[in-house]
């Protein structure tokens, strides 16, 4: 791609370096960007980079936020004896927006996955032991994707937890809703069948 300017085209690079964003969008955003005033731009800059500066991440649950403790964390609304274990941030913004959990939740960081060389110390599960203990947590629930790193991850925890008087669950996997049972692969079947519900419960939570 010819440009016209080198700051042009050290504008459009930085751009392209986020996902999903290709040379062409690259140059429509800065295109855009030109069009607007200089302090509006200038805001947008510092936005940007004071969000990068400050950001903090929770020191109890590794959840971003903006003091040392999470704004769930120092909820005294949600239920603190319940824990969310889940693999990233965008996990908790994905569970916070079906306004159906009322507990705190522990960001992992990612998972166990030897493979690529991740292994339980480069997580936040130490921590989560020592919460389960010193809090008095009376439920931890798994909602970690549904594979063979996440039920390793469960395995591993689950174990270290197991002499503490908390009870452990993890959400449910099985047929999504609106999806066919026909085209459902066998594991995901089978777990369905596996974990089935009584149908009180189930009609009561829809
Ligand atoms: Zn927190």
């Amino acid at each position: 791609m010819q440009l016209p300017s080198s700051l042009l085209e050290n504008a459009v690079n930085e751009f392209s370096k986020l996902p999903g964003i290709g040379k062409k969008t690259a140059l429509r955003l800065v295109l855009h960007l030109l069009k607007q005033e200089v302090g509006a731009v200038e805001q947008f800059g510092d936005t940007i980079a004071r969000m990068r500066r400050e950001i903090q991440f929770c020191q109890r649950c590794f959840n971003i936020s903006d003091a040392n403790y999470c704004s769930i964390c120092a909820n005294s609304l949600r239920n603190q004896r319940q824990i969310c274990v889940v693999e990233n941030i965008r996990d908790v913004i994905a569970l916070e927006t079906t306004q159906q959990f009322s507990g705190t939740y522990h960001v992992l960081g990612g998972i166990i996955s030897p493979l690529d060389g991740i292994g339980p110390d480069q997580l936040n599960i130490e921590s989560l032991i020592h919460r389960v203990g010193q809090e008095g947590t009376e439920e931890l629930i798994f909602a970690l994707n549904p594979n063979i790193q996440g039920d390793t991850t469960i395995y591993y925890i689950q174990k270290k937890i197991k002499h503490l008087p908390c009870k452990v669950t993890t959400i449910a996997r099985g047929i999504a809703f609106g999806g066919e049972l026909e085209y459902a692969d066998e594991l995901t079947l089978g777990r369905s069948l596996a974990n089935r519900l009584p149908v009180d419960s189930y009609i009561s939570n829809r």
